[in-house]
């Protein structure tokens, strides 16, 4: 599936979940791509089991417009967020996401966007990437955190770009803060433990960041 909905553990086409929930508002995400500079021990592109009908694995990538097209058809009224995610890293793909991105607040102002990343599109592209989201195009970006220090985030995310890459998404981060109004760090609440959990609280005072601990995702 390239766009989606998300429902208790499930991945469910718009169509389905529409069926299942014909009014309330709900989230979109757009998954582009199963790319990523990262190979995370945990990574659900890895262990998430999906029925054929719903699996996120894209034999092609869509293109921008293909996504576009599909936008222009969705159930609007019904949506209130879109969210670029999927199973791979969306900023593998930054020039589209930022055309998607500046075509949905264009369209649907009101509708509010976000982009789920690792935070290594500096490294990815070696540049300040943050500036790309300048002009009010994204509400909102999630950066995986993972870790309180750059030898387990390493270990954890095994990123290509080897021991600098924790730095780096920090850095990152706090660039976003100059384009973005929410930028929210994450640490998944099964991975961690208590002590790591309040590292990781500690690292992002510091920054003037905030952190959100998130509930793992089950199969
Ligand atoms: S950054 Fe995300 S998509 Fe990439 S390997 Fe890690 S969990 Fe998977």
């Amino acid at each position: 599936m390239i766009i989606y909905t998300y429902d208790k553990g499930r991945y469910l086409s718009l169509e389905e979940s529409l069926k299942r929930q014909p009014q309330g508002m709900r989230s979109v995400y757009i998954n582009m791509t199963n790319r990523c500079n990262c190979a995370c021990t945990f990574c659900l592109r890895n262990v998430k089991k999906m029925d054929k009908t719903a699996t996120l694995w894209l034999e092609t990538e869509p293109s921008a417009e293909e996504i576009q097209y599909m936008l222009d058809t969705a159930p609007w009224t019904v949506i209130n967020e879109i969210v670029f995610c999927g199973f791979g890293e969306p900023t593998m793909r930054l020039s589209d996401v930022v055309q998607l991105l500046t075509y949905v607040k264009h369209r649907h102002p009101h509708v509010q966007t976000r982009i789920n990343t690792n935070g290594l599109s500096d490294l990815e592209y070696g540049y300040d990437t943050s500036s790309v989201f300048d002009h009010h195009i994204l509400d909102t970006i999630s950066i995986s955190l993972n870790a309180s220090n750059a030898e387990r985030y390493l270990t954890l995310t095994r990123s290509k770009f080897g021991a600098e890459s924790f730095e780096a998404m920090l850095a990152f981060a706090g660039h976003c803060k100059r384009y973005i109004p929410h930028v929210v760090m994450t640490i998944v609440d099964k991975v961690e433990s208590d002590d790591e959990i309040k590292a990781c609280q500690t690292v992002c005072a510091q920054r003037g960041l905030t952190l959100r601990v998130r509930a793992y995702e089950e199969n």
